[in-house]
């Protein structure tokens, strides 16, 4: 009863912890024990925590229901926060040449397609919308528009993508490309659309990666004809930008002001989830780009997954602490 009770307090809100594996390129060592540069010790808990020997499925399994219930209706956001290397986007979107390797992103997808088509038997027909849309600097820049136009991201920031949101808590941007997705084919194709143009017209593209939110929402609408039956869900997979810690980075000039905006909108959220879970009346949506558009998605019926993605290498430790810290925050 008391972990009910536990449970009821905590809402729809999760939070795993995932510990990235060692990267040996000769200047870090193989991965034996490491003691931190500390005397002291923390300790955090967190509903879930993947070890450097977790695999994607190992993840994915512990997050299925969570995406499955985009098609019961249900608003889903599922987050990866963390220092820049720490491993989001391989939890999110994973390496694509491998099918071991594939992360959330598309082992969501591919499970929906599988459900949705198994369910055509019973009557269901389903219509999904996708679309890809990084923010970077407190603007906003659509993945796959620039993916398909060829248009450079300079062009693609000087664009207003207005967010509204509607009566029935739908999310309007002005200017975004939503595409109509069909098949795991039209899936694929838009990842990787939306992989190569983060990456268009940018020298420093992992530098330039790391200090963008990247938000993919995929929104599915179901009727039953033969039970008059609706569903309408949404689910959010989003890499945010990196959380490196502003006294650590000794950041100048224009990447002062990446690291003060990127700290903005990651402390805007934190104080969102934070709000959110405490069940208090006025919640901050309107404090950062981000939460602005996820406002709808971030309701007290909404499912929340946070990902806190770690290192272990020692000269992490600080930025690990900081990490653990913000997601304790959420939790
Ligand atoms: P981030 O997006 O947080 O900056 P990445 O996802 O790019 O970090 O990860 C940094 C590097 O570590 C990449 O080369 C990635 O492939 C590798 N990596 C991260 N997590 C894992 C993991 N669990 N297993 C294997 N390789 C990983
Ligand atoms: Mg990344």
């Amino acid at each position: 009863e008391q972990l009910a009770r536990a449970e009821e307090l905590k809402g729809n809100i999760r939070v795993f912890c995932r510990v990235r594996p060692f990267i040996t390129n000769g200047n870090e060592n193989d991965g034996s024990i490491v003691s931190f540069p500390t005397t002291q010790s923390y300790s955090f808990t967190f509903d879930r925590v993947f070890s450097l020997y977790s695999s994607q499925q190992d993840v994915f399994v512990e997050i299925s229901q969570l995406v499955q219930s985009a098609l019961d209706s249900y608003k889903v956001c599922i987050f990866a926060c963390g220092q820049t290397g720490s491993g989001k986007t391989y939890t999110m979107m994973g390496r694509r040449s491998s099918d071991d390797e594939k992360g959330m992103i598309p082992r969501s997808l591919h499970q929906i397609f599988e459900t949705t088509q198994a369910l055509t038997s019973e009557g269901w027909d389903y219509s999904m919308q996708a679309s890809m849309l990084e923010i970077y600097n407190e603007t906003n820049q659509d993945l796959l528009l620039s993916g398909r136009s060829g248009m450079g991201p300079e062009e693609n920031y000087s664009k207003q993508y207005n967010i509204k949101h509607d009566q029935n808590g739908n999310t309007i941007i002005s200017d975004l490309m939503i595409e109509d997705v069909h098949s795991q084919g039209d899936v694929d194709r838009i990842l990787r659309q939306a992989e190569q143009s983060r990456s268009v017209g940018r020298t420093q593209m992992n530098e330039q990666s790391s200090r963008s939110h990247c938000v993919f929402t995929l929104r599915i609408a179901g009727i039953n004809k033969k039970t008059e039956q609706h569903v309408q869900g949404v689910l959010n997979l989003i890499d945010l930008a990196g959380s490196e810690c502003l006294a650590k980075s000794g950041a100048t000039g224009d990447r002062l002001k990446e690291t003060q905006s990127i700290n903005k909108s990651l402390s805007a959220l934190g104080d969102v989830i934070f709000s959110l879970a405490k069940k208090e009346d006025h919640v901050p949506f309107r404090n950062s780009k981000l939460t602005c558009l996820l406002q709808p998605c971030l309701s007290s019926d909404s499912k929340t997954l946070m990902f806190v993605n770690v290192s272990l290498e020692a000269s992490s430790a600080d930025q690990t602490l900081c990490s653990l810290r913000f997601a304790a925050r959420v939790n």
